[in-house]
C-alpha cells in the first residue's frame, strides 16, 4: 500500500494534537509526518507513531521542500487563506479545517458519511473543506432522515463546548473556575469569549452579521445545504456553555409528511457512525461525557411533536474536536486515497 508524506499545519493546537492521535489509531499509511506551526512553537516536539517529531515553522516553501502529499490545515482561516494554495501548488491535497474555503464553489465541503462523492471535485483547487464542527454532527443525523422522508425545515439550538474556541477556550474556563474556588471570580479576565464563561452561558459564537444571526449560525445554515445539496429552511441559535469538550444540539425537524419517531429511530440505528442512545426509562440519553474521546455522534430524546406529526425533536452530541474536526478530516483523507 502506498504511504504518504503528511503535513499538519496547526500541529500544536487542539485539533492538530487530536489529528496525530487519530492518524495513529487509524494506522493511516504515513511515510513521513511533518508537524507545522508558527515560529512560537517551531522547535517543540510532538510524539506520534512511537516517535518524536520536531515542529517546523510554516513557510510557503515547506510543502515543496518536504514533498508533502496530504496537508491538514487547522491554524485558523487567515493561515489557510495565505498558505493553502501554496500547499496545493506544491502538489498536496489540502484538507482544511477552517471556514475559509467552505463556501467556495470550487471546493467540496465533505462529511464522508453524507457526501463522499463530492471529494472527487478536489482537483478544481486542490482543496477539500471540512465543515464547521456543529454542522458535521447535525448533517450526519439529518442526512438519513432527509433521504427517507424529505426535510422541509430545521430549527436547531446548540450547546457548544469551550474547546470549540481552541486551547485558549479551555484554559479560560479552567482559569475562571480556579478563581471561583479562590473566591476571586469577579477578577477573572475574559479574552477568548465576549463575557465570563464560568457559571454562565453566552448566546453568541463568532461575530454578529447584519441579519442579526451570528457567523457560526450562518455557517450551520449555509454549510448544511451545501453538503446535503438541498434548500432546506434552517434556523440556528448557537450558544457557548461552560463545558470543556463535546457539542450538544437540540434539533427540531419538520418533514414534508408525517414521520413516526420509532421508525426514525430504527433508521438512525442503521446509519454509519451514529449511536442511538435513547432509553429514557433507564435515564439513557446523549451527553457530552459519553461522547467525549469517541468518534461517534450520539442521538437520543427522539420524539414526535405533540401537536404536529410532521415534526420530530431530538438531541445529539459529538466530540467536536474529533467528529467535528480531526476524525472527519482523517475520514476525508481515507476516502481521498481510494480515488
Ligand atoms: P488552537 O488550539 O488555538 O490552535 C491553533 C494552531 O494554529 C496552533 O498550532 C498554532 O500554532 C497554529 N497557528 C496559529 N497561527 C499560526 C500562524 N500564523 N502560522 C502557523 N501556525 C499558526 O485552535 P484549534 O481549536 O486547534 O483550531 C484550529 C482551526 O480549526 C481553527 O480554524 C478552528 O476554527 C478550526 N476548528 C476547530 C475546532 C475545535 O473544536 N477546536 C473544530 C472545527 C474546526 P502556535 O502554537 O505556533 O501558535
Amino acid at each position: 500500500m502506498k504511504k504518504y508524506n503528511v503535513g499538519v499545519v496547526g500541529a500544536s493546537g487542539a485539533v492538530g494534537e487530536e489529528l496525530f492521535k487519530i492518524l495513529e489509531e487509524q494506522n493511516f499509511p504515513i511515510a513521513k509526518l511533518i508537524p507545522i506551526a508558527s515560529a512560537r512553537s517551531a522547535g517543540e516536539e510532538i510524539e506520534a507513531f512511537g516517535q518524536k517529531h520536531v515542529i517546523q515553522e510554516l513557510t510557503p516553501e515547506i510543502f515543496a521542500k518536504e514533498n508533502i502529499e496530504i496537508a491538514f490545515f487547522s491554524a485558523g482561516g487567515e493561515v489557510s487563506a495565505e498558505f493553502a494554495l501554496h500547499a496545493a501548488k506544491a502538489g498536496a491535497v489540502v484538507i482544511d479545517n477552517t471556514s475559509y474555503f467552505r463556501m467556495d464553489k470550487d471546493v467540496p465541503l465533505v462529511v464522508p458519511e453524507v457526501n463522499p462523492q463530492d471529494i472527487a471535485l478536489w482537483k478544481k483547487k486542490g482543496i477539500i473543506a471540512n465543515p464547521n464542527c456543529s454542522t458535521i454532527q447535525m448533517v450526519q443525523v439529518l442526512s438519513p432522515l432527509h433521504q427517507k422522508y424529505t426535510i422541509k425545515r430545521v430549527d436547531v439550538s446548540t450547546y457548544q463546548a469551550v474547546s470549540g474556541a481552541g486551547k485558549k477556550g479551555m484554559e479560560e474556563l479552567i482559569m475562571q473556575m480556579q478563581k471561583f474556588f479562590a473566591f476571586e471570580l469577579e477578577e477573572a479576565e475574559s479574552k477568548a469569549f465576549p463575557h465570563r464563561i464560568a457559571l454562565n452561558l453566552i448566546p453568541q459564537i463568532d461575530k454578529f452579521m447584519p441579519n442579526d444571526y451570528t457567523k457560526e449560525e450562518m455557517k450551520m445554515i449555509d454549510e448544511t445545504n451545501k453538503i446535503l445539496h438541498s434548500n432546506i429552511a434552517i434556523s440556528a441559535t448557537c450558544v457557548r456553555v461552560p463545558i470543556l469538550r463535546s457539542h450538544s444540539e437540540s434539533i427540531t425537524i419538520t418533514f414534508e409528511n408525517e414521520v413516526d419517531s420509532n421508525e426514525a429511530k430504527k433508521l438512525l440505528e442503521g446509519a454509519k457512525n451514529i449511536v442511538v442512545c435513547d432509553e429514557p426509562e433507564k435515564l439513557l440519553y446523549p451527553m457530552p461525557m459519553i461522547a467525549t474521546d469517541t468518534d461517534e455522534t450520539y442521538v437520543g430524546r427522539i420524539r414526535n411533536d405533540l401537536f404536529d406529526k410532521k415534526i420530530l425533536h431530538l438531541f445529539c452530541v459529538a466530540d467536536q474536536i474529533r467528529v467535528g474536526a480531526a476524525t472527519n478530516a482523517v475520514r476525508i483523507a481515507q476516502e481521498w486515497i481510494k480515488l
